[in-house]
C-alpha cells in the first residue's frame, strides 16, 4: 500500500552538490497515519509542505512549514472531525555520517532527503491533548451517552435550576 509517493521527499540531487545554494520545494503528498501509543491517527486529505532547503556547505538546511488535516475524535462527544494543522519545520541534514560535532544533523544518503520521519515527530508533540470539535461541543450526556450536539435525551437535567437547588440542598439538610 505505501509507495515512495506517499512520503514527503525532497530531491536534493543537484542541490547537494552547489554549496550556497537554495532550493523552494511545495510538495503536496499523502501520509502514513500517526502511530500513537494506542491509536493510529489518520490524515484527512494531502498534506502541503513549502520548504526552503539551503546546502550550507556541510549541510542541509530544510526550514518551512507543513500543513494539512488530521481526522481526530472530539473529547466531549466522541465523533470523528477534521482538526487542521500548520507545523513549522526546521532540520539540518547531512552526507557527512561521521560528522559528530553537529549532533543536531540528521544523516541522509542518496539525492532524495525523506522528511517523513521528522514531520510525523513534529505533528506528535503539537497534537493536542484534548482536542474539541467545536469550543460549544456540548459532549455526552453522563446518564445515556446521546450526543447533545444532536438534542436532547431524556434525562432529568443534572445541571441546574439554581431555584432546584436550594431545594435539594434544603431536602439534603432534612435527610441529614
Ligand atoms: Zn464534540
Ligand atoms: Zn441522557
Amino acid at each position: 500500500m505505501a509507495g515512495c509517493d506517499t512520503m514527503l521527499q525532497l530531491d536534493v540531487a543537484r542541490l547537494k552538490r552547489s554549496p550556497g545554494e537554495s532550493v523552494s520545494f511545495e510538495i503536496i503528498a499523502e501520509m502514513p497515519p500517526l502511530k500513537m501509543a494506542v491509536e493510529k491517527i489518520s490524515f484527512d486529505g494531502p498534506v502541503k509542505a513549502v520548504l526552503n532547503a539551503t546546502n550550507t556547505g556541510q549541510t542541509i538546511m530544510v526550514e518551512g512549514t507543513v500543513s494539512g488535516m488530521l481526522q481526530l475524535n472530539c473529547c466531549r462527544c466522541l465523533e470523528p472531525f477534521s482538526y487542521s494543522f500548520e507545523v513549522p519545520f526546521a532540520e539540518i541534514y547531512t552526507t557527512a555520517v561521521d560528522e559528530a560535532k553537529d549532533e543536531e544533523a540528521i544523516p541522509f544518503s542518496g539525492d532524495v532527503l525523506d522528511i517523513t520521519p521528522e514531520v510525523l515527530k513534529d505533528l506528535i508533540m503539537e497534537l493536542p491533548m484534548k482536542a474539541v470539535c467545536h469550543e460549544e461541543c456540548q459532549g455526552l450526556c453522563p446518564g445515556c451517552g446521546q450526543n447533545l450536539n444532536q438534542g436532547r435525551c431524556g434525562c432529568e437535567v443534572t445541571e441546574v435550576d439554581p431555584r432546584l437547588s436550594v431545594l435539594r440542598d434544603i431536602l439534603k439538610g432534612m435527610n441529614e
